[in-house]
């Protein structure tokens, strides 16, 4: 079942209203013995309850386009509506449906419900016709003890459909070489499917470039340039949903570097830059843990916030009370939180990076120089980490979540925080706890 909303508001206030429950035409592939959500990931949360008893059938957190754009600078002053979707088992009975979004104090409040009826003449029980045949790139078993893994194209002809199927087979690839999605492999189902696009590529405003692309990804999402999104929610539906799955990384056709990925709705990587395996596996960490990111020199859009509380995500802390830290059992003894380490110079070095990438982007030079700047990057990053005392290990170190101040990530290094190609402890068993959810 899938019951698609629009959200609607400003910074400061919002408004849900129904638009359509919808019956998908693929089993429900999700697990059956871990149908309520425990993980406490997500800004916002929704539960399917029995109406007559009240018992919680079904929950999962996730995040929202809705719940991003509501920390930029144009929610201030602009009201917007995005659609958005919960995706549940077929109830047999009546229900209530209840979603709900973190307070200031991160504790989960109600703010929208409504009820849903299965006998109900208006639920639509159509069988549309797939955009394009669902590819199988790994099967591991029955997609109900599995994670049902879509990969879906953006931007691909239909000339260019073996091109997807390769860049789907490459990602895959990339995924299980990265720890712990290696060690869990045989955990994961993994498809594919490319509706055939009219034109090669996805837009990209700030060229100049418009593509009516079938997912309707586009670069510049909130007004960064490398930041790819899709708001076209019910055509990423309409299409995904000819493929058993939990989590979806949309492959954008195109070469300039580019990504996003929000938490239990999608991930994006512009699939042909030299970055795209980093891009990607970072990505998909938002998407599928819910990891927040953990630099903190590059430019983002949203607003900071005055106030700092514990973040939900669970590779970042405010340290407001160091004896609690989150994942204090991961820290070895003798490690002192928070954990100095070569901040300053870091943050130099940093900074003129952050110059030169704006520069290479206001020149427009070729994609080659960029993917040069972010090489260059690296191998600096990574000798300075090698100096570090406490390289490789567990404690909180100062700059995260966008913020040089007030907010720890858990390891000097993490693909979370830099162009590397692993994550760190505390990232890798956030990633564990969701593999066993869909899977144990
Ligand atoms: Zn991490």
């Amino acid at each position: 079942m899938r019951l698609d909303f629009y959200h609607t508001g400003t910074a400061t206030e919002e408004v849900f209203s129904l638009d359509r429950a919808v019956v998908e035409p693929l089993p429900w592939p999700g697990n059956p013995r871990h149908a309520v959500d425990d993980s406490n990931l997500g800004k916002y949360l929704f539960e399917v309850k029995d109406k007559q008893t009240a018992r919680v059938l079904y929950s999962r957190g996730f995040a929202s386009v809705y719940g991003e754009w509501e920390t930029t600078d144009e929610a201030k002053t602009l009201r917007r509506t995005f659609q958005e979707s919960l995706r549940f088992p077929a109830p047999d009975a009546p229900v209530q449906v209840v979603l709900k979004k973190r307070d200031k104090q991160n504790r989960f409040q109600e703010v929208w419900t409504t009820s849903l009826d299965p006998s109900d003449i208006f639920i639509d029980r159509s069988t549309p016709k797939a955009p394009a045949p669902l590819i199988e790139i790994q099967k591991n078993g029955d997609p109900s003890t599995k994670v049902d893994f879509l990969i879906i194209g953006d931007g691909y002809t239909a000339a260019e459909a073996a091109k997807f199927e390769k860049d789907a087979r490459r990602m895959t690839e990339v995924l299980f070489s990265t720890s712990p999605f290696k060690e869990r492999r045989r955990d994961f189902n993994v498809w594919a499917l490319c509706p055939p696009a009219a034109e090669s590529g996805v837009s990209r405003p700030s060229t100049g470039v418009h593509r009516d692309s079938p997912l309707g990804a586009t670069y510049d999402a909130f007004g960064s340039e490398r930041y790819v999104l899709t708001f076209d929610n019910h055509a990423l539906r309409r299409a995904a949903e000819f493929a058993p799955y939990e989590f979806v990384e949309i492959l954008v056709n195109n070469r300039t570097y580019g990504g996003g990925g929000i938490h239990n709705l999608y991930s994006t990587v512009a699939v042909d830059n030299a970055w795209a395996d980093y891009v990607f596996v970072h990505e998909f960490g938002h998407h599928f843990a819910g990891l927040a990111d953990e630099y903190y020199t590059s430019s983002v859009s949203y607003a900071p916030s005055a106030e700092r509380t514990e973040p939900w995500e669970p590779n970042v802390t405010a340290l407001l009370d160091p004896s609690a830290l989150k994942w204090k059992d991961l820290v070895a003894a003798g490690t002192p939180v928070p954990t100095p380490w070569g901040k300053e110079a870091f943050e130099a070095y940093s900074n003129g990076i952050q110059q030169r990438r704006r520069q290479i982007r206001a020149e427009r030079k070729p994609e080659e120089v960029m993917e040069a700047l972010f090489r260059e990057e690296l191998q600096h990053e990574q000798a300075m980490f090698k100096q570090e005392k406490y390289a490789g290990r567990v404690g909180a170190f100062e700059g995260a979540n966008y913020e040089a101040r007030g907010f720890y990530r858990p390891e000097v290094d993490c693909i979370m925080f830099t162009r590397t190609n692993h994550f760190c402890a505390v990232c890798r068993r956030a990633i564990e706890r969701v593999i066993d959810m869909y899977t144990r």
